[in-house]
């Protein structure tokens, strides 16, 4: 595995690569690696692609009263869990690498990008569509590799490479989730035990909302569902629940618990690597949410 730091040197790492007549499937991250980030890999691997893996911390993608500052780095764990994922190159920018001085483009995507996590984090996903397509443009990969756990994230990152032309195979893969249900995240470190305890609500809402669905029911009936099991935890507050048409028909909800903001959706439809639902198919209009 190479460790680049540069956009040159990814360049070269990159071609060497082709030359070899591998194909590229791209990672991109955050680090602080946990198995949903080496799930991805894996994926990118099994499918036959040279990996390359993106860890930039991206700021643009960070509201002015997030955690920007205190989020979680270890980049030497990192390259050690990369290397075990078979990653061909672990690209580690500096913020000067990807926005240099005087940088002034950014990638601004529509409607998608103005509903949930867009309308709770205004410029969310403007950061994430910049650092993504910057990223295609060095690396130009076959695919690119997103967790389903971010499903509004897959869906904007859709949008944009079909708006533009980008020319790179979106593969979605399943939310990865810790034995007592909980998603993945880099962030549940911030979670103390009781925290963590009252956080497992999330899951077994949309749990819930998913049965209501499996059992015919209409969407502000699984909005409701999943708000109960949300209300009777004290300790969270809900953001928003909501179905979508995000990666496919979506139950989607935030919450806070402490300090702590998380997200977590269920696919409501029978779908490729989401929880199977025998339910009535909810087409791509609906779009029921509350706050
Ligand atoms: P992050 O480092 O949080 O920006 O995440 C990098 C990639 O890993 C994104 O495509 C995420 O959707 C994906 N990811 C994060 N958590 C999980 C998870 N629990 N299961 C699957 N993919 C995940």
């Amino acid at each position: 595995m190479k460790v680049v730091r540069g956009a040159a040197e990814l360049r070269e790492a990159v071609a060497e690569l082709r030359e070899a007549g591998h194909a590229i499937g791209l990672v991109p991250t955050m680090g602080a690696f946990h198995e949903g980030h080496l799930a991805l890999m894996r994926a990118a691997h099994q499918a036959g692609d040279a990996v390359v893996v993106s860890l930039f911390v991206n700021p643009t993608q960070f509201g002015p009263d997030e955690d920007l500052e205190r989020y979680p780095r270890d980049e030497e764990r990192d390259a050690e869990l990369a290397l075990g994922a078979e990653v061909s190159v672990l690209f580690i920018p500096t913020v000067e690498e990807i926005y240099p001085t005087g940088f002034d483009t950014h990638v601004d995507p529509g409607r998608l990008a103005t509903i949930l996590e867009g309308a709770a984090r205004p410029g969310h996903f403007r950061g994430v569509a910049t650092v993504c397509t910057k990223l295609f443009a060095l690396v130009l990969p076959d695919r690119a590799y997103f967790g389903r756990k971010d499903a509004q994230q897959v869906a904007v990152i859709r949008q944009i490479v079909r708006d533009l032309g980008l020319g790179v195979e979106i593969v979605p893969c399943p939310t990865v989730r810790d034995e007592d249900g909980l998603a993945l995240s880099s962030r549940n470190v911030y979670l103390s035990a009781s925290d963590r305890g009252a956080a497992l609500a999330l899951p077994r809402a949309l749990e819930a909302g998913l049965h209501v669905h499996r059992g015919g029911g209409m969407p502000d009936e699984i909005v409701a569902a999943t708000r109960q099991v949300l209300d009777a935890e004290s300790r969270l507050s809900v953001d928003y629940i909501a179905i979508a048409d995000l990666d496919g028909p979506t139950l989607a909800a935030a919450v806070r618990v402490g300090g702590t903001r998380l997200i977590d959706n269920v696919l409501l439809n029978e779908g490729e690597g989401g929880p199977v639902g025998a339910g009535p198919p909810i087409g791509p209009s609906a779009g029921v949410g509350t706050r």
